[in-house]
């Protein structure tokens, strides 16, 4: 078979760790029990692995077990927070949210403005962060929930989600964080934080695709949230479904193996990160790298050239590198991306921009290796235009 392109677009799938796969597998074959069928031996064993896993998971995050809800991935966990926490809510029908989140935070917005509740849609700064300042601002009487994401897909800037919870803490609105791209990457301790809701996903995290949590503080201010899905009243009433326990058992394991290795891995991953970013900028003249430059994902590189057409780079590259231009999950829209739009790119920059995402199994051959091909394939893409850095 032909040598695979070299994997850097780990922002948008992370490659499932086989010791992750090896612990799913028998619960696939003799494991196969419904976790919820507690009068026999197979359910048991599955109700077991699946406690174990919600441990994993809670470990990781430092919350208690009982206040994860298993999803099928951070879309639904998203869906979940905003319309199940909104609808729930009786102190008002105002929402706040911000101009650089991720479509699965956005799209049910819009669906809660067509319903009759209030959006405010904070802008970012030029590297995609919220400001604490702005949160404070635009908190009103019958704010309900504020939802700020961790760490931005696209530019890979992380926000200061510890300062914004604080504060809204303080004015008693709920907090939400979509923190698919932090968990397993960057420290996260909810017993240290004032986040009430927190969305995650296994797929990001070198776990299966199709499984992931909603973490519901438990305690007083009670959190309510209106189910999305009903049936059978599992996880505590609100997903209800028979549990996908292989998908929760590699959840766990995911989340068990980030934990162990999770300073040195993003230590290592940094440094990658940055021999790419080096590599690049002494190779490419006119390169401008996008986000923020210190806080930021430890594995995510957004960058913009000159000259060069991303389509075509990508293309050119497709059989050597894989890389995207932004969410793969608003591959379907043709529209610029609006996370790139929030944090006012140049517009000439909408349609040259790249993003790399490095993860646990890449290699520092692979970084030079990328390098290499990037810069050959962007210099064909500027000959192709006319380019000259005269004319940038
Ligand atoms: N939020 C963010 C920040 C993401 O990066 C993604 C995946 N691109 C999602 C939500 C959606 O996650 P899932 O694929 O698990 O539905």
């Amino acid at each position: 078979m032909a040598d695979k392109p070299i994997y850097l677009d780990n922002s948008s799938t992370t490659r499932t760790d086989p010791r992750v796969v090896e612990k799913m597998l028998p619960y696939f074959t003799e494991e196969f029990g419904n976790a919820s069928s507690i009068t026999h031996e197979f359910g048991r064993a599955a109700g077991a692995a699946v406690d174990q896993a919600r441990q994993d998971v809670a470990s990781l995050l430092g919350c208690e077990p009982k206040s994860l809800v298993f999803t099928s991935g951070a879309t639904e966990s998203n869906n979940l927070a905003l319309l199940g926490a909104m609808r729930a809510a009786t102190n008002g029908k105002h929402l706040i949210i911000n101009a650089a989140e991720h479509k699965a935070i956005i799209d049910p917005a819009k669906r809660l403005e067509a319903e009759g509740f209030e959006v405010t849609v904070l802008p970012v700064d030029k590297y995609g962060r919220v400001k604490a300042a702005d949160v404070k601002t635009a908190i009103r009487e019958d704010t309900a929930l504020v939802s700020v994401m961790h760490g931005n897909n696209e530019v890979g800037t992380i926000n200061p989600i510890a300062e914004i919870s604080e504060l809204c803490r303080q004015a008693e609105v709920l907090f939400h964080t979509d923190a698919t791209q932090t968990v397993g990457k960057v420290p996260i301790n909810l017993s240290k934080l004032n986040v009430d809701l927190l969305s995650c996903s296994a797929h990001k995290m070198y776990g299966p695709k199709g499984i992931g949590a909603l973490f519901v503080r438990r305690g007083l201010p009670r959190v309510r949230i209106e189910p999305l899905v009903e049936g059978g009243g599992h996880e505590r009433k609100m997903r209800s479904g028979t549990l996908p326990v292989q998908q929760i058992v590699g959840l766990g394991e995911a989340c068990r193996l980030c934990k162990l290795d999770m300073q040195q891995e993003s230590e290592r991953i940094t440094l990658l990160r940055e021999h790419l970013r080096h590599g690049l900028a002494n190779s490419i003249d006119g390169i401008q790298f996008n986000g923020h430059p210190s806080e930021r994902l430890p594995g995510s590189l957004h960058l913009s050239v000159p000259g060069a057409n991303a389509e075509a780079v990508m293309m050119q590259l497709r059989t050597r590198l894989a890389i995207s231009s932004g969410s793969a999950c608003t591959m379907s829209s043709p529209q610029p991306s609006h996370v790139l739009q929030a944090i006012s790119l140049d517009p000439s920059y909408l349609s040259k921009s790249l993003r790399f995402g490095i993860g646990r199994f890449n290699t520092e051959a692979e970084i030079l290796e990328a390098v290499k091909l990037t810069t050959a394939s962007v210099q064909l893409s500027r000959d192709l235009s006319g380019y000259s850095s005269n004319n940038s």
